[in-house]
Order: structure tokens, then C-alpha cells, then sequence
């Protein structure tokens, strides 16, 4: 084989090359150049595009400016006026410090870059092409830079060839201003696409006002504002409450130090403070930024910035959980309930928000803002409500003993539960015509339709509607969290024999002291063979054979999701018929119930229609 021999590769190939990591497509161009704005202490940046970006980029701000003696150094790779030693580097307060993006873009396209310093006479222009400098001389221009990039990817076709349509890289340079603007209200923006304003934001506006020109009404309503503090971390920022949570990803914005990131650490944290409480498949809003001292991490793991490595990553993913707690309505978990109530209030105009009957039968959960025409909001989440719940959420205060409510048969005569008649049919308003008070909340309670939703009253102006299932559910998943330690169990007098194939056998290893835990009372006879000889008091004997199928069936699950499976399982179901006084029971223990407002899968248990929307169904106003 012939050898070839060991050369240095010319300046421009080595920036076409660097180019493919930081110049993707015109999004990525963009990021650049504003970023070199913002770095240049810009108050304005004005952004026009056409042709989706690749024919021609303009991005003018009214920055510190480039003296003209530095033009040429501006386009050469490695050369940077924002980073001078290694130790900077651990320290980087600004977007760019590579000195990478404005070589690299120059070598794959056509860039003029013309600069005026502050109080300088005269603009200086440089124009490259490919990486070759054409021309340098004097400009007008006001104080400030202006780079225009034209035909990007010209001399690489191979590269032209990975772009999307026109308007789908128009789409992304605009998201791209939009993560930036937000980082970023006091600077003003603009963005022309195509000879056509898309947005025009004014310098000096609050978060809430700059996302209000982003997301639509029905979004912003459902947010609040937080801002948490541990150490020399910090979290703030706006978040969806999880009744406006909606079955589009795209409405979580992360930043750190100001810097638009994506990371799947942040990510996972914040999902990890709704779960439970929205839907799968369904995403909250979360626009949140962490700031912390600069060596506390590294934003040099990916050329393009959008990446970082944290140095303490469990005190970052506890920071925001905690931060967004008050958000996802975690309150009752993660601490007492004055800032929730505080930021909640903060929250603004959230109790006129307008409910819309849902269209019959049909399918409205596919369209992406589904969320945005949806109306009632669980019950905890309208002001009037909460005020109720702080009143009777005593920590302090006795547990409830569980409730007398093993779930019965349809069977007409009483069963195990004395004393309780049984339900009438249904469909049937079952409760007579006295409205029964509750302990809490100035609530009553009326009676119970479609043998599934309990009717209550609430100080007069209020209906709400409770799922009996969904409320049933949450009280048991509380009661096997609090028994856990305890691990009750109800022996059975004939003990349940299941053979199990070799991986239920293996899983029921794993699951062994969980499932002890939660009351089980299990053991191994012979090969393949579980015998259970107790289970938990709130489940139903003969559902355990049911459930102990389930768990373990199912290779995914840990602990809380065995629980939540039981407390479903166990609890009463929806067409089941409850006397006055099992729905009374049942209301006064779920009221009891810390995060009440959620049954484990997520769904909201109850739903409240004040006099408001109720005007509003019936189109009075
Ligand atoms: P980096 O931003 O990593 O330093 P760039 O290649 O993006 O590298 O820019 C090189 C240098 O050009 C910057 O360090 C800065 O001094 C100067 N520069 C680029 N854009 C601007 C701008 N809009 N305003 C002022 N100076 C700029
Ligand atoms: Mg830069």
C-alpha cells in the first residue's frame, strides 16, 4: 500500500471542517450571530432572513462594534476577544469564548461583516467568501455590527442536500430567536422572514410579557411564576399547572447561566415533579432558568454550546423539583404550603378562566393544543378552593382510620359492610333531598350520578364533581404509604396456591420485601410455586390473585407503581352504586388526603364549575 505523506491540512479546509460542528443549517448560524450580539452587550437585535435562512442572513445590533483593525482576526478561528486562559475557561460568563462560529460560518458561505465601534467616525467592512477574504474598506453604518451571511452551503452541496424545506428552516431560526428573546427580555428583537415581520419585541419587558407574544392566552393563564433558591443555585423562572398541561413536548425551555440548553437531566426533573398529576404523553410548561456559579459547570462538553455537565448533579435535579413543586401542585410532598399559596395567588387571573363544554363524544384529545380549550380545572387549582384546603390541611391533625369501604358486589342484599343499605340503580341521583354538610371546605354533599361522580356544593356560589373511583384510589395509595411500615396484613383462611412461569418466579424475588411490605404474607413451595397466605387489608381477597398476576407480569414497575396499581385495584370503581353514608365517609377521608387532587395515574379527581362558568354554559354572558 502507498503511503501518503503527513501534511497540515490548509487554514480553510481545517474551518470548513470545524464548520460541520458548528454549522449545521441556518438555525445554527443564527444562534451564533446572536449570541455574538448579546456577548457585544446589544440592547437591539434585528434579525431578517430569506429563503429559510440559507439564501441570506442578517443579524444587526447596536453592540460594542469591532474596531477595524480586528475585522480580519474577527474570521479567524481561535481568535477571541472573550476568553484569554485556561482558568477562564472553568469561568465563562459569556455565550461564545470558541472563537469558532464567525470562521466557521465564513468558510461555508458568503459573509460581510461590517462594524462600528461606539463614538468611532467610520464603519470597517470585511467580506469573505468561502473563507477567502475578497475585500476590506471603509462603511456607513450606525454604532454597532452587522453580519450578513448569503448562500450558505454554496460550495458544499453535500451539506445543502441535509437541509429541511425553506419554510421548516425558517421554523427553527425562529424558535431559535424565540429561546434567545426569552433569556433575554430586556433586549429588544425583531424578526423579518421573507420581506415579512413575524414579531417585533420592545426592550425592558418581564417574562410573562415576552412569552405572552409566544404562547397563546389560554397557556399564559396557567402560569406561575417560581423562584427557588439553595445555596449559590438558583431556579426561577414560569410553569404550567398541570390542568393546562398539553400533548405537545416543545413548551419546556431550559437555560442555565442564560444559556438555551437541552439536557435530559432538567428535563427529567421537571417531569418528575408533575408525575402523577398529568397524563402520559401529556407535557407542562416549564420555561426555567438555572443559575449557578460558572464552575459549577461545564458548558464546553459540545460545540454548539447546548449541552452541560453539572458537578453536584443531585443538588441541580433536587433544586428544580423543589422549585417547580408549587407549579405541579406538589406542595403537600414536598414542603407546607406558603409559598405554594403565595405563588399561586401570584398566579394572577387564573379564576375567570372560561370552561367549554367538552364536544359530545368526540375525539378532542388528538389536536396538540387540546389543552388550551380545555376548561375545568381540578378543584385545588381555583383560588376560592385552595383557601378552603389550607384551612383543613393540618399535618399535625389524626389520620382517618381507613375507610368501611371494601368494595361490594352488585348484589342486591347487603354484604360485608353492615349497616350500609345498598345503592338504588343507576344513573339515579342516589342521595335524598337533604343536602349533608361535610366536616371541611363548606362543602355538601347532594348525592352521587351516574353511580360514579359525587355531587357536591361548595359555599353556595360552587359545583363540584368528585370521581369516586379516581378519589377512592388516592385514599388507599395514602394509606399503603403510611402503613407501609406497618405492613398490615389480613391472613387468609384457605391461602392462595399460583404456579408461576420461571420470570414471574424471578420477578417475585425482586418484588419479595415490596411486596411484604405493601401485606403480602408470601412463601415459595417447591418449584414454581407462591403461596400467599395474607394479603393488604384494603385489598379484596379475591383480587389479589388478579393483582399478584399483574405485578408480576410487568418487568418496568418499582414499588410506587405496584402501589399504584393496588390502590386501583382495591378501590370502589365507577358504576358502583355508594350509600349516603360510604360517600360521606369516603368524601371526609379524601378531603383528609394530602395531594387530593390527582388519583395516582394523573387524572384530576375533582372538577369545579363556579357561578361563572356555569353563566357560561348556559350563555348568559
Ligand atoms: P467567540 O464568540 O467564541 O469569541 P466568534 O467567532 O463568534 O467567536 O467571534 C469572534 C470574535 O468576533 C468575538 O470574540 C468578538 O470579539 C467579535 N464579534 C463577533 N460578533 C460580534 C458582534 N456582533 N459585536 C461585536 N463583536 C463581535
Ligand atoms: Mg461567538
Amino acid at each position: 500500500m502507498t503511503r501518503k505523506a503527513i501534511t497540515l491540512l490548509p487554514e480553510i479546509l481545517r474551518n470548513q471542517i470545524a464548520a460541520g460542528e458548528v454549522v449545521e443549517r441556518p438555525a445554527s448560524v443564527l444562534k451564533e450571530l446572536v449570541e455574538n450580539s448579546l456577548d457585544a452587550g446589544a440592547a437591539r437585535v434585528d434579525v431578517t432572513l430569506e429563503g429559510g435562512g440559507v439564501a441570506r442572513m442578517v443579524v444587526q445590533d447596536d453592540g460594542a462594534g469591532i474596531p477595524p483593525a480586528e475585522l480580519s482576526l474577527a474570521v479567524t478561528r481561535h481568535a477571541t476577544s472573550k476568553l484569554a486562559s485556561v482558568s477562564e475557561l472553568f469561568s465563562v460568563t459569556s455565550y461564545g469564548f470558541r472563537g469558532e462560529a464567525l470562521p466557521s460560518i465564513a468558510s461555508v458561505s458568503h459573509l460581510t461583516l461590517t462594524s462600528r465601534v461606539q463614538d468611532e467616525p467610520e464603519a470597517a467592512r470585511l467580506d469573505v467568501e468561502c473563507g477567502a477574504v475578497l475585500s476590506e474598506g471603509p462603511a456607513a453604518l450606525a454604532a454597532g455590527t452587522r453580519v450578513e451571511m448569503r448562500r450558505l452551503f454554496a460550495s458544499t452541496p453535500a451539506r445543502l442536500k441535509f437541509l429541511r424545506t425553506e419554510a421548516t428552516e425558517a421554523k427553527r431560526c425562529q424558535e431559535v430567536l424565540m429561546r434567545m428573546a426569552l433569556a433575554r427580555p430586556d433586549v429588544a428583537f425583531s424578526l423579518t422572514l421573507g420581506g415579512r415581520e413575524v414579531f417585533r419585541l420592545p426592550g425592558g419587558q418581564t417574562l410573562q410579557a415576552r412569552l405572552s407574544q409566544f404562547w397563546p392566552p389560554a397557556v399564559l393563564e396557567g402560569l406561575v411564576e417560581f423562584s427557588r433558591e439553595h445555596g449559590e443555585l438558583r431556579a426561577r423562572g414560569m410553569a404550567g399547572r398541570p390542568s393546562h398541561a398539553q400533548n405537545r413536548p416543545d413548551r419546556m425551555l431550559f437555560y442555565v447561566n442564560g444559556r438555551p440548553v437541552q439536557d435530559r437531566l432538567l428535563a427529567r426533573a421537571a417531569r418528575d415533579s408533575y408525575k402523577g398529576r398529568i397524563l402520559s404523553g401529556e407535557h407542562p410548561q416549564v420555561v426555567l432558568f438555572l443559575d449557578l456559579p460558572p464552575e459549577e459547570v461545564d458548558v464546553n462538553v459540545h460545540p454548539a454550546k447546548q449541552e452541560v455537565r453539572f458537578r453536584d448533579e443531585g443538588a441541580v435535579f433536587a433544586l428544580v423539583r423543589l422549585a417547580l413543586a408549587p407549579a405541579a401542585g406538589a406542595d403537600a410532598l414536598a414542603e407546607q404550603s406558603a409559598s405554594y399559596s403565595s405563588s399561586i395567588r401570584s398566579g394572577g387571573s387564573y379564576g375567570s378562566q372560561a370552561w367549554t363544554p367538552p364536544p359530545s363524544g368526540a375525539a378532542a384529545g388528538s389536536s396538540a393544543d387540546r389543552a388550551e380549550s380545555r376548561g375545568a380545572a381540578p378543584l385545588g387549582d381555583k383560588p376560592g378552593m385552595l383557601r378552603g384546603w389550607q384551612a383543613f390541611s393540618n399535618p399535625e391533625r389524626e389520620r382517618v382510620v381507613p375507610l368501611p369501604l371494601a368494595p361490594r358486589q352488585r348484589s342486591p342484599e347487603p354484604t360485608s359492610s353492615p349497616g350500609l343499605a345498598p345503592g338504588p340503580g343507576p344513573a339515579h341521583l342516589s342521595a335524598g333531598p337533604e343536602p349533608r354538610p361535610l366536616s371541611q371546605g363548606g362543602l355538601e354533599y347532594l348525592g352521587q350520578i351516574a353511580d360514579t361522580y359525587l355531587v357536591l356544593r361548595q359555599g353556595g356560589g360552587k359545583l363540584v364533581l368528585v370521581d369516586q373511583h379516581a378519589a377512592h384510589e388516592r385514599v388507599i395509595l395514602e394509606n399503603m404509604r403510611r402503613a407501609r411500615s406497618g405492613g398490615d396484613s389480613q391472613p387468609l383462611a384457605l391461602p392462595l396456591e399460583l404456579t408461576l412461569h420461571p420470570s414471574e418466579a424471578a420477578r417475585a424475588q425482586e418484588l419479595w420485601d415490596e411486596l411484604r411490605s405493601c401485606g403480602f404474607l408470601l412463601e415459595m413451595s417447591g418449584a414454581g410455586k407462591l403461596s400467599v397466605r395474607g394479603v393488604p387489608p384494603s385489598l379484596p381477597a379475591g383480587k389479589a390473585a388478579e393483582f399478584l398476576r399483574d405485578a408480576l407480569a410487568d418487568r418496568t414497575g418499582g414499588l410506587a407503581e405496584l402501589w399504584t396499581m393496588l390502590s386501583c385495584k382495591s378501590a370502589i370503581k365507577a358504576g358502583q352504586p355508594l350509600a349516603v353514608d360510604e360517600a360521606l365517609s369516603l368524601l371526609e377521608v379524601w378531603l383528609d388526603t394530602p395531594d387530593r387532587d390527582f388519583c395516582p395515574h394523573g387524572r384530576p379527581v375533582a372538577v369545579a364549575f363556579g357561578a361563572a362558568d356555569l353563566e357560561r354554559l348556559f350563555k348568559r354572558k
